[in-house]
């Protein structure tokens, strides 16, 4: 791995981004080239990189940097990129608090607990999995109940495979990745039991990860019971109504020692909720503005700690947007007010940013909320007398839209709200 620079933490930094993974490293780098002289990224590992550093597969890279890259291959480009135009990396340290003044409390193994002066800060501390209890599964609570990028960390970094016969619940992209990882290493993947009548991961990973393993994808069907004392001996599954309720009398057992949960990711927001920002109820991260900017002046914010990408090639451009505006920021630039504010309507989850500049061209990140063919994506004005129509051929909840925008297309919308639905044709 490549080492960063020692931080010298005197003085005011222009930029102080948050998290060091993909996003704070674009971002970072972006602020530089946006003229910021002294951007420091703070990541609470002992090496920067994020998430990425534990995906040893293929597959990232292709949109960013127009090849196919393993995910520390990507880490350690946008890594070295940062620290070659001059940005300061302090791994091994906390961010634990921005202050109303920017000023970034962070609790370093070298530093103790400090105080860093800052112009401007960017907020990128990832997502984190959601676990057994968000949903509740009841039963016993043996060994061998684990999330699915946990036991990617156990598999890829530390060498040591989780069990031998593996049921994955959710059909999230981690617990996809690991079926076959898994695999791979000879342990025995007895399922994938997904309760929704869809897969919840991208395409490509159910038939390069499950299909062409022969892993067999259960939808509409969930785990309801966790059996064993010391160590998961079975779980018990079953499959369910169109109300998601499931139905016990057709209820199976499947032996195993071992459960994967995958059943997706949330934004890392303590920081976010400690500095009172608003949060989007549905994405779990902060509002933003089209420059990528909370509710708090000069705090920027990017990447999966706003909403859940599942290409990193988006969060670097996500990154690169928020980068670039804090960097500016620190000189004393503020960005144009947006003029037209933003609303999910019928089969859309959310769309982030929040709000957008009739200006500007802009990208709108978008999630539906149900699989549909041959549909439409449609801005609409308050009262409905414009509308702007882009076809499109599917959408998945597992695939996240990205629609750009521009000036010619945004010109009636200015000083208004726009709705975005996605509809049948
Ligand atoms: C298992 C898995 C497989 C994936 N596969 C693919 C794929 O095949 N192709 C693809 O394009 N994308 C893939 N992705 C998605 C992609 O990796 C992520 O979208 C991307 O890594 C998100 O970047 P990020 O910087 O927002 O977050 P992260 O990579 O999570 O980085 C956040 C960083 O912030 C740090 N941090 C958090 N809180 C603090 C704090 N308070 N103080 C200091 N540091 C903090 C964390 O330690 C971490 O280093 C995958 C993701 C996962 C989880």
């Amino acid at each position: 791995m490549i080492s960063s620079k020692p931080a010298h933490l005197q003085g005011v930094y222009d930029v102080v981004v948050a998290g060091g993974g993909p996003a704070g490293l674009g971002a970072a780098l972006a602020a530089r080239e946006a003229g910021a002289e002294r951007v420091l990224v703070v990541d609470r590992e002992k090496e920067a990189g994020g998430i990425l550093l534990q995906c040893i597969h293929a597959g990232f890279g292709l949109h960013h940097f127009k090849e196919e890259l393993t995910g520390p291959e990507y880490a350690g480009r946008v890594l070295r990129e940062a620290l070659e135009h001059g940005v300061d990396v302090l791994s091994d340290a906390y961010a634990l608090d921005v202050l109303p003044d920017k000023r970034i409390k962070l609790m370093s193994a070298e530093h103790g607990v400090t105080l860093i002066e800052a112009r401007a800060a960017v907020l990128s501390m990832g997502a984190r999995e959601r676990t057994r209890a968000a949903i509740r599964i009841p039963g016993a609570r043996p060994a061998g109940v684990l999330t699915a990028g946990f036991a990617q960390r156990l598999v890829n970094l530390q060498g040591c495979l989780p069990g031998r016969r593996v049921a994955i619940l959710g059909s999230g992209d981690i617990g996809l990745i690991m079926a076959r990882r898994l695999t791979l290493e000879g342990v025995e993947v007895v399922g994938v039991f997904e309760l929704m009548p869809y897969a919840n991961g991208l395409n490509r990973n159910i038939v390069q990860c499950l299909r062409d393993f022969d892993i067999p994808l259960h939808l509409s069907t969930t785990v309801v019971q966790v059996h064993g004392r010391e160590r998961v001996e079975k779980v018990t599954v079953a499959p369910v109504d169109d109300h998601l309720k499931p139905v016990l009398s057709k209820a199976w057992d499947v032996p195993c020692d071992t459960l994967l949960v995958s059943i997706g990711l949330i934004p890392e927001n303590e920081l976010s909720r400690q500095m009172n920002l608003r949060l989007d109820p549905v994405t779990n991260g902060p509002v933003v503005n089209s420059a990528m900017e909370t509710s708090r002046d000069g705090v920027f914010a990017c990447g999966n700690v706003v909403h859940i990408h599942d290409l990193v090639d988006f969060v670097s451009a996500e990154a690169g947007l928020a980068g670039r505006w804090a960097g500016l920021a620190a000189q004393g630039r503020r960005p144009p007010e947006d003029n037209v504010r933003l609303s999910a309507g019928e089969n859309v989850g959310y769309c982030v940013p929040h709000s957008l500049s009739t200006e500007r061209e802009h990208t709108v990140y978008l999630r539906v909320r149900k699989p549909m063919e041959q549909s439409v994506i449609r801005l609409s004005s308050s009262d409905g007398r414009f509308t702007v129509d882009k076809k499109v051929r599917y959408v998945f909840p597992a695939e996240m839209i990205n629609l750009k925008v521009g000036p010619r297309m945004l010109q009636n919308f200015h000083g208004d709200a726009l709705r975005i639905d996605v509809l049948p044709r």
